[in-house]
């Protein structure tokens, strides 16, 4: 994988600045490898490596991520800025029925995703109609109805023998079937050929003009890599389109096209269809398709995990620089804890409102106050080497430290087993186990 092949690039890159332009050159040719691998058009390459390698100049090597993972990061943000950063949502008809319509050559999937969106739309509330317009094909009405029905949406179809081989005039009516039958979305189906073809265009552009659909969605195979470029392209010509759908992602297509088609008609796609049910359809997220065309899923996910557990580890250590603490958290620190924690009481309502605060809040509710008071006084009646190293306070020291702050040895015991409790809390904190709770709280 790229990852693979950034990380050999960089065995020798360890604590530099600054990625050198060598470094930045070896890395361009990797990623250059790895987007053709995955069927995206050559020219779409060049722009992409070029932005990559911008990117790259004027960044720090990062602290938490080895070169190879920072620049992976670096080609997957910028991916996932190209396909769209968000999906874009259907734009609905502000009165009567939206009228989406279907374009795309023969086998792309136009028929199977009419009965798709229509079965997610449906989900939606919607009240959908199904048209076919592909009288191309003897079986195309056939398969559109049987499609139709297994999606539990109606088909308008022309009656056998009437109207047959006039799509146009198919379409027209439709729209006005919906209309009396208030459905308040239509979605047309159209007939493609197996190649660009100017008769095929002339009658999908034909249709749309008899239908003024509110979103006309270009239909393609993932599957014919580098073709759909160009096929992509005729249709912008020919047809027109707002939004793309890319098929057959269930198979192994790594989806380079969705970046070509984007980065060239600057169209949108807007819904993946993964298999032959008809729930194997979605809208399109664009991270998970720059993962796709990166081929390493895993190598996004142990970035994103080293780049948080080297956030908690800043947090830790701005927050021991807070407390002046060097090195150990010491009895010290433990009491000056517990007297911010006195400051918070105050604000605990503010804190459970807070996501996530809910629990400390609790915690802060059933907290005694002059608990503090009992714990300060045990803590300055130590000596300071004590409250440096805890682990010294033995059992003559408890009996000393008791007698001087007028408390048992129990509650000497018992204050000394909350520190070391609190102290394991802060070592699994800084060991990237996330916060718990509120050191030095009792449970
Ligand atoms: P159309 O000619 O554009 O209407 O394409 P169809 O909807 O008839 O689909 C052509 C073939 O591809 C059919 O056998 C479908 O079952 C199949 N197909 C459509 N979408 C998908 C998909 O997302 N995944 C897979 N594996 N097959 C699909
Ligand atoms: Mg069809």
């Amino acid at each position: 994988t790229l990852s693979d092949r950034l990380t050999a690039t960089f065995k020798n890159l360890r604590g530099k600045g600054r990625l050198s332009e060598a470094d930045i050159d070896a890395t361009a040719r990797e990623i250059r490898i790895a987007l053709l691998e995955a069927d995206v058009a050559l020219p779409v390459v060049k722009d992409f490596v070029a932005a990559v390698k911008e990117r790259a100049r004027g960044e720090e090597v990062s602290g938490a991520l080895n070169p190879a993972q920072q620049v992976v990061k670096i080609v997957n943000d910028e991916l996932v800025n190209i396909l769209g950063g968000e999906t874009r949502r259907l734009r609905y008809a502000k009165s009567g029925p939206t009228v989406i319509m279907l374009a795309g050559l023969q086998g792309a999937g136009k028929t199977t995703l009419a009965a798709k969106l229509a079965l997610w739309l449906k989900e939606q509330g919607k009240t959908p109609m199904l048209v076919a317009c592909d009288l191309q094909r003897p079986n195309a009405v056939n398969q559109l109805q049987v499609n139709g029905e297994r999606a539990g949406v109606p088909v308008y179809a022309p009656e056998p023998g009437n109207g047959v081989g006039d799509p146009v005039a198919v379409a027209k009516a439709s729209i006005e079937d919906a209309k009396r039958k208030l459905h308040d979305v239509v979605i047309v189906d159209t007939a493609g050929r197996l190649g660009v073809d100017a008769e095929m265009m002339a009658q999908a552009a034909a249709i749309r003009d008899a239908v003024q659909p509110d979103e006309v969605l270009f239909v393609v195979d993932a599957m014919i890599g580098q073709d759909a470029l160009t096929t992509a392209q005729a249709f912008l010509e020919g047809v027109g389109y707002d939004g793309v759908v890319l098929t057959k992602l269930d198979g192994d297509a790594r989806g380079g096209a969705a970046l070509s088609i984007r980065q060239v008609t600057g169209r949108p796609v807007m819904f993946a269809s993964s298999g032959e049910k008809l729930t194997d359809f979605d809208l399109f997220h664009p991270d998970r398709m720059a993962s796709r065309i990166l081929d390493m899923g895993d190598v996004l996910t142990l970035i994103e995990q080293a780049e948080k557990a080297f956030d908690q580890e800043q947090a830790l250590k701005a927050a021991q620089k807070l407390t002046g603490q060097g090195g150990e958290f010491t009895l010290d620190d433990f009491l000056e804890q517990m007297q911010q924690v006195r400051k918070l009481g105050s604000m605990s309502k503010i804190l459970g409102m807070l996501p996530g605060m809910g629990q400390i809040r609790e915690q802060l509710e059933n907290f005694d106050d002059r608990e503090i008071d009992r714990v300060a006084a045990i803590i300055h009646s130590m000596t300071p080497a004590e409250r440096a190293n805890p682990k010294m306070i033995d059992g003559s020291r408890r009996a000393r430290i008791a007698k001087g702050c007028g408390r048992t040895v129990s509650d000497v015991n018992n204050l000394v087993d909350r520190f070391f409790e609190a102290r394991k809390m802060m070592m699994q904190m800084a060991r990237g186990g996330g916060m718990p709770g509120m050191p030095g709280l009792p449970g």
